[in-house]
């Protein structure tokens, strides 16, 4: 009967070792057993998961580029002439042009336009118009300036009147433009004056009255000797304008008045002249009639054509 008991009592521990084994062998199989069969519900979820990622993160892209586009305009730090730059909203019109869009600078429209281009110039397609491609729009700008800057010869130059220029007193060596330049010009004030909302004072003839500063000539050819007169007068001038090289040479650069101090670069003048409806219209319009801008001055046209 001991004997029997113990046996019992044996058979009774084994059997309790056995449902114990068992239980936890459930237990752990179940929770292995839980992702096969999980697994085919929630493959698909992360499948689906994946795609909608996949098109948000291509919308929001343009959301966080918009984002970061707002704050590059005021503060991206570039450098041009030697010289330290803060933000590209100086150019914000010519950007625009640039990408064909009138949308804001801080848009999700302006990031896509801007991806587009980047793309077809092998820059990275973020949309977001840093350093590297706003260089890259900056060289684009540049490219497109006047490529022949050989000085003019005399007979390729006329007088203008003094009513042409935005100082009447100035002499009649100083008031000399190249002959097709000059004629291109006179056809794009026409234009200009033609143009309603744009309020310029004109004569009946259709000349710029003598009481409107807009569009008037501040300076056009320069020559060699006159350049390093002023470069002398001013050795510490910075500006482009007084370049040893200059595109005034040619004859076919013109400053012309589109608000403001007429020729001075410094940011907080230049962000007076890009805001005139005469520079806006500038942006526009001038193409058509050959010149095409300096980009980092306002009042710089060369003709191009
Ligand atoms: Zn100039």
């Amino acid at each position: 009967m001991k004997s029997l008991r113990v046996h019992i009592v044996i058979i009774m521990a084994a059997l309790a070792v056995l449902v114990g084994a068992v239980s936890l062998a459930t237990q752990s199989s179940r929770g292995q057993s839980q992702h096969p069969k999980s697994e085919p519900a929630v493959k698909p979820t992360v499948h689906i998961s994946d795609r909608n990622t996949t098109e948000k993160s291509a919308v929001s892209a343009f959301v966080d580029a918009a984002a970061k586009n707002a704050t590059l305009e005021n503060e991206l730090s570039w450098t041009f002439g030697g010289k330290q730059q803060r933000g590209w909203y100086l150019y914000d019109l010519l950007v625009g042009r640039t990408l064909n869009t009138r949308n804001q600078a801080d848009s999700n429209d302006f990031a896509a336009a801007l991806a587009t281009w980047q793309q077809n110039k092998r820059l990275n397609p973020d949309g977001m118009l840093n350093e590297e491609s706003f260089m890259a729009m900056v060289s684009e700008w540049q490219n497109n300036r006047l490529k022949n800057r050989a000085p003019a010869e005399p007979g390729q130059l006329i007088t203008a009147p003094s009513s042409d220029f935005y100082d009447p007193e100035r002499t009649a060596e100083l008031r000399q433009v190249e002959r097709s330049t000059y004629a291109a010009y006179k056809q794009m004030i026409a234009a200009a004056i033609a143009d309603p909302t744009l309020k310029l004072a004109h004569t009946e003839s259709g000349e710029l009255a003598s009481t409107e500063k807009y569009f008037k000539i501040v300076s056009a050819f320069r020559s060699r000797e006159y350049q390093d007169q002023l470069r002398r007068q001013s050795p510490n001038a910075s500006s482009a304008g007084l370049a040893v090289n200059s595109p005034h040479f040619t004859g076919r650069a013109l400053d012309v008045y589109v608000g403001g101090d007429p020729v001075d670069t410094k940011d907080s003048n230049r962000a007076i002249q890009v805001k005139t409806p005469v520079y806006q219209w500038l942006v526009l319009n001038a193409e058509r009639f050959g010149f095409r801008p300096y980009f980092y001055e306002p009042w710089h046209w060369e003709y191009v054509k």
